[in-house]
């Protein structure tokens, strides 16, 4: 078969899109780029340009201090209600705030205060990278014991290998990235969060990946902890605010280990004396960055606007589009899945293997216009968006690839890795 079929058949899809006009809401500068890295950061939405416009010159210029007792002291529990119905959970026990990573601290160690006898933490070689070094120094600082469980195809990690550590008895706690980084793969949030359970541990998800991409369940599945991120598939912009949930029931329950003012019972009493705000307040730590704040709203509504189950139906059709062009283009040239194929196991990116990923990567980024990214050692990660990606783009992106490989293109390029990939 020849590419023009395939080309037909996404412009159809395109076509026949419910969420085409959602495009629409982002500023798209150069139509002829390929985007497909808003898995590491969203594109921007026009509104948030006007909210931000609004928040720089009326609020903060206008409004001055005043601000904070008009609206921005809610911001993070409102918007965090938002997410919350992203997550399936419930309005008061998500928050925004911090970093993914300093929430991540936050509530690891909050976790292991309320398992203080048991030593092992359960987590996998492939999680994301943070998430691993702030374990190390935890574990190091408290005096626990990290297990990794390995993965056995570089793909996946195995359920059962995780259960059966988790049932080690002195597991305190376990944490995983529920949508892999590196290949998408996605974990049995029920299976593994039951076995914690059964054990007497904790559980903390890090969602940073799969928010906004894929249906999770906090409550159904009865989970304790998570984090994640808002400036992937939440267009929240580069380094916006993250947020944390919390169980209801262990919100008074756990103590967040930063005690800032922000966290403290009737702040503006200026006590001297720490007291935990209740409910999710606790885990706030200082001031929130407002504008960043303001840009994760927007982002948020227009995810909420577009539905998470249809923007899932839409990934899962985009992203097995990209395996049929893979397997039919690229495939030939030695280029390997190095994502689930199953769709009901992955998250909204597939990864692409080739020994020469980084040059190959380079060669679609400065002479194609495409642009994915490239995770060590060979991965080159596609990330479909369903709120913004056309079925055209991920023609694009494979037909683009197919010539780098069949032109041979990415041999001048160094193998040296830059600093930023
Ligand atoms: C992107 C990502 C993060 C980001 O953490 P920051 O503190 O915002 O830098 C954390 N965890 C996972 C799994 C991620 O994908």
């Amino acid at each position: 078969m020849t590419l023009p079929p395939y080309l037909q058949h996404a412009r159809a899809r395109d076509a026949a899109d419910p969420l085409a006009a959602f495009r629409d809401a982002f500023v798209i500068d150069d139509p002829d780029t390929i985007y497909m890295d808003g898995n590491s950061l969203g594109r921007l939405p026009k509104r948030t340009i006007a909210r931000l416009n609004e928040a720089v010159q009326n609020e903060w210029g206008k409004r001055l201090v005043r601000g904070w007792g008009e609206g921005w002291m809610d911001a993070p529990a409102r918007i965090g209600g938002k997410i919350a119905g992203l997550v399936g959970a419930q309005g008061d026990e998500v928050l925004v705030a911090d970093s993914t990573s300093v929430n991540f601290y936050k509530l690891v160690h909050a976790a292991l205060d309320l398992r203080p006898a048991r030593r092992q933490i359960v987590t996998e070689t492939v999680n994301f990278p943070t998430d691993a070094y702030i374990l190390q120094g935890i574990a190091q600082a408290r005096n626990k014991k990290i297990t990794y469980i390995d993965t056995s195809d570089g793909i996946t990690i195995p359920t059962d290998a995780i259960v059966d550590a988790i049932a080690a008895d002195d597991c305190a706690l376990v944490t995983l990235t529920h949508t892999a980084f590196k290949s998408g793969a996605v974990h049995d949030m029920r299976a593994i969060t039951d076995a914690a359970h059964n054990a007497g541990a904790l559980v903390l998800w890090d969602l940073s990946h799969s928010v906004g991409s894929i249906p999770i369940h906090l409550n159904d599945c009865n989970a304790d902890l998570a984090v994640g991120c808002t400036y992937k598939y939440l267009n929240g912009g580069p380094g916006a605010p993250a947020f944390l949930y919390v169980r209801r029931d262990l919100q008074a329950q756990l103590r967040n280990p930063i005690q800032g003012w922000f966290g403290q019972r009737d702040q503006f009493a200026m006590g001297f004396d720490y007291a935990p705000a209740p409910g999710m307040t606790r885990f706030n730590v200082g001031t929130p960055p407002m504008l960043s704040m303001l840009a994760v709203e927007t982002g948020v509504d227009l995810v909420l606007e577009a539905g998470i189950e249809r923007l899932r139906e839409k990934s899962v059709a985009q992203t097995e589009f990209l395996i049929t062009l893979w397997e039919e283009y690229l495939a030939p040239f030695g280029v390997t899945l190095n994502s689930p194929s199953d769709p009901n196991q992955r998250g909204s990116h597939i990864s692409l293997g080739h020994p020469d990923a980084l040059r190959i990567d380079r060669a679609l980024i400065e002479e194609m216009n495409v642009i994915p990214d490239f995770r060590y050692p060979d991965n080159i990660r596609f990330g479909v968006a369903p709120l913004y990606t056309r079925f055209v783009d991920v023609y694009y992106a494979m037909e683009r690839m197919h010539r780098v490989l069949s032109e041979r293109l990415h041999e001048k390029y160094s193998i040296e890795r830059p600093t930023v990939t």
